[in-house]
């Protein structure tokens, strides 16, 4: 990338992350309990943040997910409301950095951070998200994982079997789904989110198919008791997520059959009955999975 137009990127990325809503003075982290020793820490009144999970285990906090560097001293505060111990590790559930921006203020204090192994590739480098201007700058190495897995990884810790899983690709070609397996609580990271039509990351690894297989796998590794923290907004059920991926998939077969008929993009959007509330809108959807037919 030339010089004058990485600056533009940059000044570009700036702009989008301030526009999203508040600014970072206005965030508020709220705590809510989620099962046995699991909590949801979620950013409310600024810039989109990815919802942090918590585990409490005996000797430490395993913390899913850490928002931006800048919100360290409010993170910080939201943990102490659930526990005084110390963060044992951080888990990534992938790249983007309204998950991962805090690994720069919990790199430093010397907190393992694991990931898939595909987190640790892009944030080595800069990336540009699918879709925007949005720059990811290459990340100082105290900030990448310190430990990485390819596609299952279990954790012990107390009494709790912690699952960590890359189903292949979908939101990025670097997603981890957690399980802990006895509290049956999962977190899915942006693989399923409650703002309307999800994100893909086509530029990064993400693939529609792949994340309609992700949806699937998140389905069947849940029972009717299961709670499921989105990647952003509220704690959801089984329901929720199979109300989303049968969604995601009208969406996806009709696009597919209509672009291999050689049919109009506003045919396309016309023969899908089902919708999303939300900011994308159904055109932007069909028109990024044409996009990824036509380019994986
Ligand atoms: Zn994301």
């Amino acid at each position: 990338m030339s010089r004058l137009l990485y600056i533009l990127c940059l000044l570009l990325s700036f702009q989008f992350s301030y526009s999203q809503s508040g600014s970072f003075d206005d965030v508020i982290e709220e705590v809510s309990f989620v099962s046995d020793n699991i909590y949801m820490i979620a950013s409310v009144g600024g810039p989109i943040a990815g919802n942090i999970g918590v585990f409490v285990s005996d000797d430490g906090l395993i913390v899913i997910d850490d928002q931006y560097e800048i919100n360290e001293e409010k993170i910080l505060n939201a943990l102490s409301e659930i526990s005084n111990l110390p963060i044992k590790l951080i888990i990534n559930t992938h790249f983007h950095h309204d998950h991962s921006d805090g690994n720069k203020a919990f790199g430093k204090l010397n907190i393992p951070i694991y990931a898939h192994k595909n987190v640790r590739k892009r944030l080595s480098r800069n990336s540009v998200l699918y879709g925007s201007n949005r720059l990811i700058e290459k990340y100082p190495n105290e900030a990448l994982p310190s430990l990485t897995y390819s596609s299952l990884m279990s954790l012990y810790e107390s009494d709790e079997e912690i699952q960590l899983y890359n189903f292949g690709k979908g939101h990025t070609d670097g997603d981890t789904v957690i399980f802990f397996k006895n509290s049956n609580v999962i977190h899915a990271g942006d693989t399923f989110v409650t703002y309307g039509y999800p994100y893909i990351d086509l530029n990064n690894g993400g693939s529609f198919e792949g994340f309609l297989n992700i949806l699937n796998m998140i389905i069947s590794l849940s029972d009717s008791d299961t709670k499921i923290i989105p990647g952003h907004g509220p704690i959801c059920d089984i329901n929720d997520v199979i109300k989303f991926r049968d969604i995601v998939r009208e969406h996806f077969n009709k696009t597919v059959q209509g672009y291999k008929n050689g049919d109009s993009v506003n045919d396309i959007i016309s023969s899908i009955e089902s919708s999303f509330e939300g900011e994308r809108t159904k055109e932007d959807f069909v028109k990024a999975i044409i996009f990824d037919l036509e380019n994986n």
